[in-house]
């Protein structure tokens, strides 16, 4: 697994990068909570530290669950109850007090893992909505039997929303999964692709607006 290692203490964070790897993991050293709002993707699972030197872990993960539901693991010094209940309540999959013992992390994390693999989404390789077909595997649109030829953007953009066919999707998880940052001003660059993907598409309201906050695909 691709594990994300958020800690700023280099004597934690390095030994914890040197067992995770001998166990056969790949693991991604960060030492600030924007490193992984900015690095999550391609990321299996998060071990996160609370006091990090620009964010409060607490804040970091609620910032992190508003786009991505990657299993997290709090690791942290924090021992008192109000932590562990914020930790748990603000989206974390399990909170391990320091100094953990490495093969507990190491179970958790595949229980967590585990646990997320069974009731993540289907991988569907082609999604059909009226006569407009999505292949996904060969990024390929048609609509009604004709081709249509999207930008790798408003491909990315409409592969986002149909893989959760009728869920609103916000704007800010858009951002993320097609430009890799939810957090800087770029809302008008998604609002030009939608515009194109639209266009493109030429069927009004299969793409709805859900206004102040995002879209959805499908009725
Ligand atoms: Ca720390």
């Amino acid at each position: 697994m691709q594990i994300a290692v958020v800690e700023d203490d280099d004597g934690v964070g390095d030994a914890l990068v040197e067992a995770l790897g001998t166990h056969g993991h790949q693991a991604v050293r960060m030492r600030r909570g924007s490193d992984l709002l900015l690095g999550h993707r391609g990321v299996d699972a998060v071990i996160l530290d609370l006091g990090l030197p620009d964010a409060d872990g607490l804040q970091v993960l609620r910032q992190l669950r508003a786009v991505s539901d990657v299993p997290v693991v709090i690791l942290t010094a924090r021992d008192d109850e109000r932590s562990v209940v914020r930790g748990l309540r603000g989206g974390a999959d399990d909170y391990l007090v320091k100094p953990a013992r490495l093969a507990e992390l190491l179970a958790r994390l595949d229980v967590v893992t585990q646990r997320r693999r069974a009731t993540g989404p289907s991988s569907a390789q082609t999604v059909t909505q009226g006569d407009v077909v999505v292949d996904l595997a060969a990024r390929e649109v048609e609509v009604g039997g004709a081709p249509v030829s999207l930008t790798a953007k408003e491909f990315e953009l409409l592969e986002v929303l149909v893989t959760r066919p009728g869920a609103a999707v916000s704007r800010q998880q858009l951002m993320d999964a097609v430009w890799g940052d939810a957090y800087v001003a770029i809302s008008r660059t998604l609002d030009v692709h939608m515009t194109g993907l639209r266009a493109k598409l030429g069927r009004p309201g299969l793409i709805s607006t859900i206004r102040g906050y995002g879209y959805r695909w499908g009725t």
